[in-house]
């Protein structure tokens, strides 16, 4: 029986990821922090066989007692505070979970592992954001970072931090540098999702207005079914290493409108679409495009949903969603 711990078990990436290891007969452990989580419901209505153990990133003996139970041999810490806008306001929270977690995850596997610090894997979901500014297009392992927002930061320590566990100590520890990556379990506050959920609510006629940030943003979206499979190839390497999982294909926020509103056979959407400076960020990331050869090359990973099918499966899901809602 292989065991795995999961940080971050009440979010998308989580859930999914939950799914693939379950499917694979692993016992999954996912850690759930707070008093009254809104989430636990949802978890254990999701992944009922996942064990949830209390605890808290930046809590370290939590960790520790976390590990103790669930005696992983795979760590994935999926955890973090991960809206970017939210970060500008929260720039020290957002150090705290998303940079200082990371170090405590380490620090916990590390001392739990004892002397066989190869005995447990250990995988840090990096981002994308930390390209930022980006300095190469394409944006591959070596690309250098220059980080556009505290969270963009965060991630940078991160992943830094990962690469110096491994070369201190030893550690099988990987960081997957994941682009943007949707389902119909993302957040209402990321752009695909509020995009889809509105299209859905626009052509049932609960909704007439969408207001938006900047629509000339670009990034590489994939599906996040496809991506945690991505992370578990990672850790089955006997090396541990740093992987780009993108699709290699870049859309602007107008394509998102077209793609979610030609769904559902709207084409003037621009009659619905207002922009208002509260959604512009203070520093923007321009253009997202990913090369994930080395992942294709090394873990024989590729996506396997394209962006069209992305959309078309979130507008879908949404519009079953809000039917239900709507008592429809
Ligand atoms: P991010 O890449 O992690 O920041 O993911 P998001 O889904 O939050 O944002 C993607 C891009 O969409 C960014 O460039 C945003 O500036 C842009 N954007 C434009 N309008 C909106 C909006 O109303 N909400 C969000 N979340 N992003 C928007």
């Amino acid at each position: 029986m292989t065991n795995a711990f999961i940080t971050g078990i009440t979010g998308q990436d989580g859930l999914y990821l939950s799914e693939l290891l379950l499917a694979k007969g692993y016992e999954v452990y996912g850690l759930i922090r707070g008093q009254n989580n809104p989430k636990f419901d949802l978890v254990r209505r999701t992944v009922p066989d996942v064990r949830l153990l209390t605890g808290d990133l930046t809590d370290l003996s939590s960790l520790m007692r976390a590990l103790n139970v669930a005696q992983p041999d795979e760590f994935y810490n999926l955890g973090a505070i991960s809206f970017v806008a939210y970060s500008w306001e929260n720039a020290h929270v957002t150090t705290e979970v998303t940079a200082k977690g990371v170090l405590n995850a380490l620090e916990a596997t590390r001392l739990h592992a004892g002397s066989d610090v190869r005995s447990v894997r250990f995988y840090q979901a990096s981002s994308s954001e930390m390209f930022g500014k980006v300095q190469d297009v394409p944006q591959s392992e070596s690309t250098l970072l220059w980080p556009r927002s505290p969270y963009g930061v965060a991630k940078v320590f991160g992943h830094y931090m990962t690469i110096n566990y491994r070369e201190s100590y030893g550690m099988h520890a990987s960081s997957g540098i994941l682009f943007n990556h949707e389902s119909p379990r993302r957040g209402e506050e990321f752009v695909t999702r509020k995009v889809t959920q509105a299209v859905a609510r626009i052509s049932l006629g609960l909704q007439d207005r969408l207001v938006m940030g900047n629509l000339d943003a670009r990034r590489d979206w994939g599906f996040a079914g496809d991506y945690v499979e991505a992370m578990w190839r990672m850790l089955q390497q006997d090396e541990a290493d740093d992987y780009v999982i993108s699709t290699g294909e870049t859309h602007s926020i107008g394509e998102l409108l077209d793609a979610a509103f030609g769904a559902v056979d709207i084409d003037d959407w621009q009659r619905y679409v207002h922009q208002d400076p509260a959604f512009f960020r203070p520093a923007e990331v321009d253009l997202l495009i990913g090369d994930a050869s080395k992942a294709r090359d090394r873990l024989g990973w590729k996506p396997t949903v394209t962006f069209g099918q992305l959309i078309a499966m979130m507008v879908e899901s949404d519009l079953a969603e809000q039917k239900a809602l709507a008592g429809r």
